[in-house]
């Protein structure tokens, strides 16, 4: 069944405006027509059986016909990476929905070297992989901030697990012990974090470095890893 994320409200017998892009693939690839049935979701209104109302030139009209799920959110788990390449950036984005996180937020470090990054392109990516994988939110993406910035401003009952190649303790172990539900992955770039980073964050009280095991990962693959083994210890793979 298709699945689609939808902005508007969704309630018995409403009307659905997906947008022109989507209207296109409903009745042009997926070839819907008047009385098919998809899926809908909007991220508040847990997921909906909604039937093509109207198939008009300016776009497709959905009907909500009746709620199937109720709405639920995923762990409260953050992704904060610094920005990579854009392709790189783009895979973490999808996987990183795959995966159940409810936010990513990008980062410039000192070794940053900031690709252009599309933010609508990464909302898209976002969207597409939440439709695909079940989901019945989209995470947030935030335009890249400082790390210093992001820093200065943490709420400190969010954990957060910084993926350290130089020297975290074993992660299962160190996430275990350090328990909460609030949490962060934080995963540096491809140059890692400076010395004067790495310091100021071993330093903070509401860090937990994490090792991801003996070999140097890319950043794409250090943040699928972190996101897998933080599911598995303490996220809802457990429940
Ligand atoms: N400093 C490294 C590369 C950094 S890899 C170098 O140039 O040799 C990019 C990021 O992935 C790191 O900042 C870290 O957050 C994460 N990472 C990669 N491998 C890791 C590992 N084995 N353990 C923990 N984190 C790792």
């Amino acid at each position: 069944m298709i699945r689609l994320h939808v902005q508007g409200d969704l309630a018995p017998g409403l009307a659905v405006a997906p947008t022109l892009d989507q209207s296109r693939y409903l009745t042009q690839v997926m070839r819907l027509k008047a009385g098919d049935d998809l899926l809908a979701f909007n991220g508040r209104h847990g997921e909906w059986r909604v039937s093509v109302a109207e198939v008009l030139k300016k776009g497709v009209v959905l009907r909500s016909e009746e709620q199937v799920r109720e709405q639920n959110h995923g762990p409260d788990l953050e992704l904060v990476v610094a920005v990579v390449k854009k392709a790189r950036v783009e895979t973490i984005v999808e996987k990183a929905t795959e995966l159940g996180a409810a936010r990513v937020r990008l980062v410039l470090t000192h070794r940053t070297n900031a690709d252009r990054l599309r933010l609508d392109r990464l909302d898209a990516i976002a969207e597409e992989a939440a439709e695909q994988t079940g989901r019945l939110d989209v995470p947030l993406v935030d335009d890249p901030v400082k790390l210093e910035t992001l820093l200065d401003g943490w709420d400190a009952s969010r954990r957060l697990m910084f993926c350290d190649e130089t020297g975290g303790a074993p992660a299962v172990s160190a996430l275990t012990a350090a328990g909460g539900d609030k949490w962060a992955i934080l995963i540096g770039p491809e140059g890692g974090f400076s010395p004067e980073e790495g310091a100021r964050l071993r330093a903070l009280t509401f860090t937990t470095a994490v090792s991801l095991g003996p070999r140097i990962l890319r950043a794409d693959t250090a943040a699928i890893a972190a996101l897998t083994l933080w599911q598995a210890a303490i996220g809802d793979w457990e429940r």
